[in-house]
């Protein structure tokens, strides 16, 4: 299942770098945008996942986003994801970098988690930036939430298309990248950018390039080694195969 390449390279590693898309949490039950039963089939992402969308149809993309804020709200996280906070017990500098918005690598235990694409608990005032929990906003069940204190549009703290990352876990996310002696892309189409581009930054770096997904992607001719299997089974194997180690299913 695993190269000895593989097996042999991440026991040495001192640094481990992880970049996690949709299909880490497909086997939680939150849909991916791309695939086979891809949120994109359903819905069209310019009129839902931009700014000027929002302004134009707040009510449409706060709908949306009540809709995925309570999905994710019922979902657990899965073997994979719980594999992964027991790999980072093991190794100097681990981190996980991840497209998603769900917060499910955080609820299983990993700590260094670089979240890129904003997280869907959180919710922002566009006028004066002030914070509102989610519990707030999901008190009223339709509507547009506004700020007590300015009266401004409040949207939820995931970042858009055409919207810049957040500095700090963008550039906490190129020198784990650049750092790591092996790097796993999972779960991801890798087609988003600038995300898409960690895993080559951390090739030419040196890393040893490991994918796991369940169809090849455009990385995929980079990548030293492709696995196209289910993250969800193939992590807790991987643990078990590197570490001896089958912690990451007993806390399930
Ligand atoms: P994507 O939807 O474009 O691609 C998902 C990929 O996961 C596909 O390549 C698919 O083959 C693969 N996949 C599906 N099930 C898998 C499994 N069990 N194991 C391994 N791989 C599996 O997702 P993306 O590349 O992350 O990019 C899209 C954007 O979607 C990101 O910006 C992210 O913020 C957002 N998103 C997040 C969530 C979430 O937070 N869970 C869900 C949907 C979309």
């Amino acid at each position: 299942m695993f190269s000895k390449t593989l097996i042999s390279n991440l026991k040495s590693a001192q640094s481990v770098a992880v970049l996690t898309g949709a299909g880490m949490s497909a086997e939680s039950g939150v849909p991916t945008f791309r695939g086979e039963n891809g949120l994109w089939k359903k819905f069209k992402p310019e009129e839902l996942a931009n700014f000027e969308a929002f302004i134009r149809n707040p009510e449409l993309v706060w709908e949306w986003y009540r809709y995925r804020k309570h999905l994710i709200a019922q979902v657990q996280p899965n073997a994979g994801h719980y594999a992964l906070a027991q790999m980072e017990k093991r190794h100097k500098n681990f981190a996980v970098i991840t497209q998603n918005i769900d917060n499910l690598h955080r609820r299983a235990g990993s700590k260094t988690v670089h979240e890129l694409h904003g997280n869907i608990d959180c919710n922002y005032c566009t006028g004066c930036k002030k914070y509102f929990s989610n519990e707030k906003i999901l008190a009223r069940e339709e509507g547009v939430p506004r700020c007590d204190k300015c009266g401004g549009l409040i949207r939820p703290d995931v970042v858009w298309f055409g919207e810049l990352l957040p500095a700090e876990p963008w550039n906490s996310s190129v020198e784990a990248s650049e750092r790591s002696d092996v790097f796993f892309s999972i779960g991801t189409s890798s087609v988003v950018y600038p995300a898409a581009s960690l895993p080559l930054v951390a090739k030419r770096a040196g890393a040893y390039l490991v994918e796991i997904n369940l169809e090849a992607t455009e990385l995929s001719p980079a990548a030293d080694e492709v696995i196209l299997q289910k993250s969800g089974d193939m992590l807790p194997l991987l643990l078990k195969e590197c570490y001896g180690s089958t912690e990451g299913n007993k806390i399930l």
